[in-house]
């Protein structure tokens, strides 16, 4: 008899390993390759079928969560309620304000995410919050299945872009309390055979260095901040005399935000030379949704979340075509299960037919902003976040912009305005007509006329976030201000 067959005792250990029942998990969520040949081609039918299967298991979930049981019961909803998905619109939504106050009232991790270190002793856990640097964290907790399904829907992202075997993915992320660096670490890592080079941002591995790396160990695939990426070129350019486009890159994914006309993309895709496909996600949902290869408006990940677009104020579900926020069942999440979760995250569907890349899950708009960020100016709902198209609509900016709202007060009447400051670019060969040009294009956009002040570049260095943890800051409301 050799060491390894002699009587090992059982370990009673919560490995992650063991976790998990890998071939039954693999038949329910295809791993990308086979996802794509398969669950990424069913009929609206099929996926809806597959939906409602799901959301039966996941309702029995919720009943035994504490945070849910309080919230169906006060609105008078009973077990029996709801006999299918076509009930979810019964069930009230929920938003990251009740997280928070849940979290408060049940310090640390809230109702919601149940008994965590009873749980720890038969299932490993993991924990993710928010990426923002203000604000007190979020925490969602993970177990098994989720966290495992957090790599996997990434990676089945990553393959429809077409990340493959071989290939060698930067991904300028810190792997910290922040979602986005995991995912994509494990999905490259765990399911496509690609090597991920977990630089972290900017902040833990410079820019220089970023590119130095990418240059010396071939990097062909990013997976990056948009804004980052174009001081990844900006820095190429300037100090190492380097054009990012001599690096053949395959694409880039980023969370574009709302590019609405494509024109951040485009800016993008010329100084990189190669595809930008645009990914919405968020700590709470994971991988939202996509652009395939065709980039006509980003697919749900459908087998396993289910979306709504709702009305801002009634929470109404709305008909495909018309702007709301978007509501998301996570329909395998069991740690800390969402049902009815409000984004405030404002998009519309733009198409439910089978998309050329030969997939029937559906597609959303590119994101329009937060609603919640929303500020009225004179009556008028405008989005920090829809000012994009304008300030990237003139190669001059850097691309970075923020609004600043401000009360004034003249003769006694009391005005609200807004200036939008928007950075300017060293090397533009002047700044005639930019002013004007941004004016313009901004009222069009937006139905308001605001003022516009040009800034030199990197002015806003403070809010834009560039190469940092977190997401940039886009409004700074100073309308009630004490001072
Ligand atoms: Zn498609």
């Amino acid at each position: 008899m050799n060491v390894m067959e002699s009587q090992a005792p059982v370990s009673t250990l919560p490995i992650y390993h063991r976790s998990i029942d890998w071939d039954a998990f693999y038949r329910r969520y295809p791993v990308p390759d086979v996802f794509e040949k398969t669950r990424w081609r069913w009929s609206a039918d099929q996926i809806r079928a597959f939906q409602n299967e799901q959301f039966l298991d996941l309702m029995k979930v919720g009943w035994e969560n504490g945070f849910y049981r309080r919230r169906w019961s006060a609105a008078g909803i009973e077990p029996g309620d709801i006999k299918s998905i076509d009930d979810i619109a019964k069930l009230p939504t929920f938003d990251s304000d009740d997280i928070k106050k849940d979290q408060e009232a049940n310090p640390p991790f809230g109702l919601i995410n149940g008994d965590v270190r009873e749980r720890l002793k038969t299932e490993p856990t993991k924990v993710q919050t928010s990426g923002g640097t203000t604000g007190k964290p979020r925490p969602t907790m993970y177990g098994p299945i989720d966290w495992e399904m957090n790599g996997l829907t990434m990676a089945r992202v990553q393959y429809i872009c077409g990340l493959r075997p071989g290939d060698i993915i930067q991904i300028p992320h810190t792997c910290s309390l922040g979602n986005a660096g995991w995912c994509c670490y494990k999905a490259a890592h765990d399911y496509l055979g690609a090597l991920p080079l977990t630089t972290g941002t900017g902040v833990v591995t410079s820019s220089r260095r970023q590119i130095e790396i990418a240059r010396e160990w071939g990097t062909n695939v990013w997976y990056v901040r948009p804004e980052y990426s174009t001081q990844l070129a900006k820095v190429a350019r300037d100090e190492l005399n380097f054009d990012l486009r001599e690096l053949k890159t395959k694409f880039l994914g980023c969370g574009l935000g709302p590019d609405t006309d494509g024109a951040f993309a485009k800016q993008i895709e010329d100084l990189w030379g190669c595809p930008v496909y645009d990914m919405y996600g968020t700590h709470e949902i994971g991988m939202g949704s996509f652009e395939c290869q065709a980039k006509s408006g980003m697919h749900f990940m459908e087998d396993c979340t289910f979306f709504e677009i709702v009305d801002t104020e009634t929470e109404k579900p709305l008909p495909d075509g018309t702007i709301g926020n978007m509501v998301c069942t996570i329909l395998f999440r069991r740690s800390m299960p969402v049902i009815r979760f409000n984004l405030r995250d404002l998009t519309k569907i733009v198409a439910t037919d089978r998309c050329s890349c030969g997939s029937c899950f559906r597609r959303m708009q590119k994101m329009l902003g937060r609603s919640d960020t929303m500020v009225r100016i004179r009556g008028v709902s405008i989005w920090p976040q829809a000012c994009l198209p304008a300030i990237k609509s003139d190669a001059r900016t850097t691309g970075e912009w923020l609004c600043v709202a401000e009360r004034k007060v003249r003769d006694g009447v009391v005005r609200d305005e807004m200036t939008v400051k928007v950075e300017v670019r060293n090397d533009a060969p002047g700044w005639d007509g930019l002013q004007e040009h941004v004016v313009r294009r901004l009222h069009s956009d937006l139905g308001i006329t605001l003022g516009v002040e040009l800034v030199p570049e990197d002015a806003l260095m403070e809010w834009s976030n560039r190469g940092r943890e977190g997401k940039p800051k886009r409004i700074l409301d100073k309308r009630y201000d004490k001072t």
